[in-house]
């Protein structure tokens, strides 16, 4: 059969680390980094007799994310014990939730390979902790724990099976970040991890029950996600063809080679033993709660679209562009704010700053420069101190060492040669060296003109004013 006789089923388990200063149930700060075991106390190091005391911040993120995609929220919730043995696990036993969860069906928009508005749905966010680290050691061959993040608090949201191929898995992802980023319940710095994602994945022949699924662990780049959906996709269909079986498995990318292992899991559902944690209490939230929450939430993506499409006249599809990451969204918002311009920010992010972005494989949280230095960078091209063309330099050094942009182009000396004198010497020298073109263009070739400029542009490296070029010569031509 033809590949395209098959239909591949992905979903998604993603994980985002909460924002919270301190860890779910202990006072550890939850701080990217630091040196082994400085972040830990007797309770996240699950010393014996200690007792967890449920951080109300988690709960009041989980329910603000929960809002943001459209769950239900439950009132009544309670944390479960998942038990399974594995060294950077101390307790021996995950903080989790298991049957009630604290959100449940929701759903988030994504377009779908044909462009048409999809409804991914959202079977639950539920809250948990984080396990340890395990750090091989190159000297005596054993491996070391660090508790610095066992006990940050995560939310993990589980989607329904509604995926169909790696670009949609990679457009919910993106947007579940973007909402995530939006609220400000986590950083999701997916090169720290605190963005990762399980990926099952399924093929079935199309009008045939569902697949049995392989599960992918612990992702953390969009790059990777893909990558490993088209190749396990393709191999299950490889496998199916030849007669072969798909086993339920957890496998794990390699992506030097670019392909999928099997992993010895970790357990099997049933063998987690989960039961209601004894030492927390039940989770219970009023109405009131909840509503105060809702009140609060900050502008969503779709919000903020449909204000750029109104208000500053964006195209549907550069709105769309801009907002569906929250760093280019405020990106734009400082630099349309500075610069004046809301059409050129737009313009700028999205054609030259997208454009080194997707060249340095960057996400936009890894921009290193501000608004108000890109927004700088405009004013110089309204006021006639740069040309367009300097201005991209200006960028590219804005992404190798950010400063303000008038200073970088005086210490370039790129700024723009507008001085009448010094654009006529040019000018007249160029009509001097290529009597041909000065032919050619009285003999009615226009595009000879274009030549003339170009030439002048190149003596001056870019400096001239193109405007003021373009009328001197065109001024000298017609004498
Ligand atoms: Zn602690």
């Amino acid at each position: 059969m033809a590949r395209s006789d098959y239909e591949v089923v992905i979903g998604l388990e993603v994980h985002a680390e909460l924002s919270t200063k301190t860890k779910i149930f202990c006072s550890c700060p939850t701080d990217f980094g630091g040196a082994p075991n400085t972040h830990c106390c007797p309770i996240c190091m699950a010393m014996p007799g200690t007792l967890p005391v449920l951080n109300e911040r988690v709960v009041e993120y989980a329910v603000k994310a929960g809002l943001a995609t459209n769950c239900e929220i439950s009132r009544n919730s309670k944390n479960d014990r998942k038990n399974y043995f594995y060294p950077d696990l101390p307790k021996a036993y995950q903080i989790s939730q298991y049957d009630r969860p604290l959100c449940e069906h929701g759903y988030v928009e994504i377009e779908d390979d044909e462009g048409n508005l999809k409804k991914v749905r959202l079977l639950r966010i539920h809250i948990e902790e984080d396990a340890g680290k395990l750090n091989h050691d190159e000297y005596g061959g054993g491996s070391l724990v660090d508790l610095n993040r066992a006990g940050v608090p995560l939310i993990e949201s589980v989607s329904e099976p509604d995926l169909r191929s790696a670009g949609e898995a990679e457009r919910y992802l993106r947007k579940l970040k973007s909402i995530f980023e939006y609220i400000e319940v986590s950083d999701c710095k997916m090169q720290e991890g605190s963005l990762r994602a399980d990926v099952n994945v399924s093929v079935h022949k199309k009008g045939e029950p569902f697949g049995t699924r392989t599960e992918m662990k612990n992702m953390n780049s969009f790059r990777s996600i893909v990558r490993a959906i088209e190749y396990e996709s393709n191999r299950q269909i490889d496998v199916i063809e030849e007669g072969g079986t798909i086993e339920q498995e957890s496998l794990r990318w390699d992506d030097v080679s670019g392909r999928t292992f099997p992993m010895r899991s970790k357990e099997d559902a049933e063998d987690y033993r989960y039961f209601p944690d004894p030492d927390l209490v039940a989770i219970r939230l009023s109405d009131e709660y909840i509503q105060d929450i809702k009140d609060h939430l900050p502008e969503l993506p779709e919000s903020r679209k449909e204000r750029y499409i109104s208000e500053y006249g964006l195209t549907e599809k550069d709105a769309n562009l801009i907002t569906s990451s929250k760093h280019l969204s405020d990106l734009f918002e400082g630099t349309k704010e500075v610069s004046g311009s809301a059409k050129l920010s737009a313009n700028w992010i999205l054609s030259d700053v997208s454009k080194i972005l997707n060249e340095k494989e960057m996400e936009p949280d890894q921009i290193p420069f501000t608004a108000e230095q890109l927004g700088k960078m405009i004013k110089l091209i309204e006021n006639g101190t740069i040309s367009s063309a300097i201005a991209k330099k200006v960028l590219v050094e804005l992404f190798e060492n950010p400063a303000d942009p008038e200073e970088i182009t005086k210490a370039k000396g790129w700024i723009q040669i507008s001085d009448e004198g010094a654009i006529k010497d040019v000018v007249m020298q160029v009509l001097e060296a290529n009597p041909q073109s000065v032919a050619d263009f009285k003999a009615g070739k226009d595009k000879a003109l274009g030549f003339l400029v170009g030439q002048a542009m190149k003596a001056t490296r870019g400096q001239a004013n193109p405007q003021m070029l373009n009328k001197m010569f065109l001024d000298e031509l017609n004498k």
